[in-house]
């Protein structure tokens, strides 16, 4: 990789942005230029292992020589239609995101919060035609410490004061109990209940992975309950926890599937909701659109992505490497690490407070060649592109050991 030739540096850079750029974010003091694999490499020149992958966007590592591949090809053909007229990818990448997902059809939309919305929408459209919940009084059944987006209804179900303060008023219909706990569940569902919505594991809360049987549970209880159970998989799913959907480590099939981040290759944003005919069959013309959801650019990368998953392959690396991974946590726990919870390549570790927040673990593991996120207090997130080979995996737990103890 060369540098691209920059005027300014990194710090000039960051500097420059302060007074332009909207402060909804606050990065690690890092520029990125550049970037192959799982190697970022910034305007200086420094190379870094991108133990963050875009919070899984990057499964398959920056630039996948077949999806770049997918891209330039569609790019030189057609780009964009609206759904006004038909395209010729989009009913390829609907066959086959549906069939790798097991589900029976697919409304494309572009980012994850999309997602989210079209879901709970189908979910309310449903609940009134097919399961005659009278007009406006649906429910919607969601955990505590979610993180599905940050749209103004969706910020409403959140229970972080952070992405909700000051953004009132707040979308009604919702009902938040803890998570991991099937008991509460049952006793907020109702016959108003369109919908249990929820993450398989949950992201942003930590990495929080659910008891053995939780997901069954959830299944068990919405078949019985005679409502729907929507996954959102935006950040589970597409290979990250060792299969193609973390529902799967319990052999659960919901209703509804969201998928995102991956889903789009690192490319395009591409999201998209999956699910029974019974639930998406709902839509009618003009109920529900994106004008460039399902465009022939993101069917085509959408359809590459598929196609990656298709072989398994990512699914296996995920599983194998995520045992690499664990081992490797297992052994600094007392060191450093008070505790840690994993699936696949997807892991929350939380540091000893003593060594410092996730924040400075993470400035520090920067120093180290090494980029990761920190999530609430001193809890980190390691969730690196599923390409990343053994010895770069074990590198990066060398790093972390490193900076631990600095
Ligand atoms: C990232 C994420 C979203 C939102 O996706 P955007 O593309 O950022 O809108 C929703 N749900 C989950 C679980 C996510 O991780």
């Amino acid at each position: 990789m060369t540098a691209p030739a920059h005027t300014r540096t990194s710090d000039e850079l960051i500097r420059a942005e302060e007074p332009v750029l909207a402060h909804n974010y606050h990065p690690l003091p890092v520029v990125v230029a550049r970037a192959e694999g799982a190697w970022v490499e910034d305007v200086e020149g420094r190379r870094y292992l991108d133990m963050l992958a875009g919070y899984s966007a990057l499964n398959f590592g920056h630039r996948h020589p077949a999806l770049i591949e997918a891209a330039h090809h569609q790019l030189d053909r057609l780009t964009l239609t609206s759904r006004a007229f038909h395209n010729d990818r989009l009913a390829e990448f609907a066959e086959r995101l549906a069939r790798l997902t097991g589900q029976d059809m697919v409304l494309p939309m572009n980012t994850g919060a999309e997602a989210v919305e079209s879901g709970i929408k189908v979910a309310r459209k449903w609940a009134y035609e097919v399961k005659g919940v009278p007009a406006d009084r649906a429910t919607i059944v969601v955990a505590a410490d979610n993180f599905h987006g940050r749209t103004t209804t969706i910020v409403s179900f959140s229970t972080d004061e952070t992405a909700r303060s000051g953004f009132g008023p707040f979308t009604p219909g919702f009902r938040i109990v803890p998570y991991n706990d099937l008991a509460a569940m049952e006793a907020a569902v109702d016959e108003t209940t369109a919908a249990v919505l929820i993450e398989p594991i949950q992201g942003e809360a930590g990495v929080i992975v659910p008891d053995d049987g939780y997901l069954a549970g959830v299944r068990e209880l919405t078949r019985r309950a005679g409502c729907l159970f929507v996954a959102d998989e935006i950040q589970s799913g597409l290979g990250r926890t060792g299969r193609t959907l973390a529902v799967e480590h319990e052999d659960v099939v919901p209703d509804v599937v969201l998928l995102g981040k991956a889903l789009g290759g690192g490319i395009v944003p591409v999201s998209a909701v999956v699910g029974s005919r019974e639930v998406l069959g709902v839509l009618r013309p003009g109920e529900h659109g994106s004008t460039f959801g399902g465009n022939p650019l993101a069917a085509a990368v959408g359809t590459a992505v598929v196609e990656l998953l298709e072989s398994g392959e990512f699914q296996r690396r995920a599983a194998e490497l995520g045992a690499v991974l664990r081992e490797g946590l297992t052994a600094l726990l007392g060191a450093g690490v008070v505790g840690f919870r994993s699936r696949g390549l997807w892991a929350g570790v939380d540091v000893d407070p003593a060594i410092g927040t996730g924040r400075e673990i993470s400035e520090r593991l920067m120093r180290e060649g090494i980029l990761v996120k920190d999530t609430h207090g001193s809890t980190i997130r390691l969730a690196p592109p599923l390409t990343v080979t053994e010895d770069e995996l074990r590198s990066a737990i060398g790093s972390l050991e490193k900076a631990l103890a600095s």
